[in-house]
């Protein structure tokens, strides 16, 4: 017996940021708290959504006072913001922060500290029982996509750790992918973040479950963004391939319902520690990590699953021979420079990266079992 989880109501395309307003007048909110970050503030996004709000007299809050790696001081502060608002509901704007402390903050509004109480590790959502305020995201970029997940990654303080805090109704009831709200985003972070959604997609293609739901969405996800990352990174201003982006996006993260892999465990310890951007890491490491799954021992069926990827990137005119090559093509070709050092990771850190990424959970699904001493091969590479 399984159980597939599949989300929540999306409104993609060119007016959906009025359509979403619309439906909220109807909810009868008192007042929202927007839980967004100061660039989105600073680029002018946040008004843009005020704009729509405003129009129809809904009356919000805007919190913005939150880490690019959030924090748990955001969410505690994001929790005074929403009592001394007097809000009822929550919107989540940006990236996978603003969205990750947004669901968080949901959940500490209803239940008591400490956050690290409810660690997904330590089977923390059976604490999360006090009544939530609705919440509704609206991504800014393409990658995470924490509008169609049930769970919000911070950085709990007693360990130093990303914590994922998970909970069935952390699901937005309401996603909205306007492309015009993710145009001004400059080429890095569109291949960064769209990179991420690459990884979420292979990653959770690769998972040894029975699933076909998620690994047609999976496959058609990577297809989508093997066509429209180029085009999204070259022209920001291409509303179409905005548009793409934003619905794979939402894809990979509903196909990793069935689990990621070791990408994201090395991924992670190298947010937490140097602060590094998730999609950057995740596309530096890809290459590597595909390079050491294809030199292990590998069942008929892994290997279709490999040869299926690879037949995705001929598609798109990139065939160079491996699974490996081919993604260390397409990460150059969105303009992403590989190396760690060249962003500042110091090559005599590896074993404490790679001891970090054997704590991730992320790996436990991964298509081959990994060990330390794997992941500092790969790392070692990486570098
Ligand atoms: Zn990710």
């Amino acid at each position: 017996m399984v159980q597939y989880n599949y989300p929540t109501t999306i409104l993609l395309g060119t007016g959906a940021l009025a359509e979403f307003a619309k439906r909220l007048k109807d909810k009868k909110h008192k007042k929202i708290l927007i839980v967004t970050d100061a660039m989105i503030e600073k680029v002018g996004i946040v008004q843009k959504v005020a704009d729509a709000l405003s129009s129809l007299n809904i009356e919000y809050d805007v919190f913005s006072d939150i880490h690019p790696n959030p924090l748990e001081e955001d969410v505690e502060k994001g929790v005074i913001a929403y009592r001394a608002g007097a809000c009822d509901s929550i919107i989540g704007l940006g990236g996978g922060s603003p969205i990750d402390v947004a669901k968080v903050i949901k959940v500490m509004v209803a239940n008591p500290p400490p956050l690290s109480r409810y660690d997904d590790c330590q089977g923390g959502d059976r604490f999360i029982t006090g009544p939530m305020p609705p919440l509704y995201a609206i991504p800014t970029t393409s990658g995470t996509g924490s509008e169609v997940g049930r769970s919000g990654v911070i950085i709990v303080r007693d360990t130093g750790r990303k914590t994922i805090i998970f909970h069935p109704e952390l699901l937005p009831s309401i996603a909205v992918l306007e492309p015009k709200l993710t145009a001004g985003m400059p080429p890095f972070l569109t291949a960064a973040t769209g990179m991420d959604a690459f990884v979420h997609c292979l990653e959770a293609y690769f998972v040894n479950m029975f699933h076909p739901m998620a690994d047609g969405i999976a496959l058609q996800g990577m297809e989508l963004i093997l066509k429209w990352l180029p085009a999204a990174c070259k022209n920001g201003k291409d509303l179409e391939a905005r548009e793409k982006m934003q619905i794979a996006s939402s894809m990979g993260a509903v196909a990793f319902q069935k689990g990621l892999g070791m990408v994201h465990s090395m991924a992670h310890p190298l947010s937490s520690l140097y602060n590094m951007h998730h999609g950057l890491a995740n596309a530096i490491l890809l290459p590597d990590s595909m390079a050491f799954i294809e030199r292990a021992k590998l069942t008929k069926e892994q290997k279709a699953k490999i040869k299926k990827v690879n037949s995705l990137f001929a598609e798109c005119g990139i065939d160079r021979g491996s699974l490996s090559e081919n993604c260390r093509a397409f990460v150059k070709k969105v303009g992403i420079k590989t190396g760690l050092v060249k962003y500042d990771v110091p090559e005599s850190d590896a074993a404490k990266i790679g001891k970090e990424a054997v704590l991730d959970p992320c790996h436990a699904s991964n298509i081959i079992p990994v060990k330390e001493k794997d992941f500092l091969t790969v790392l070692k590479k990486a570098m």
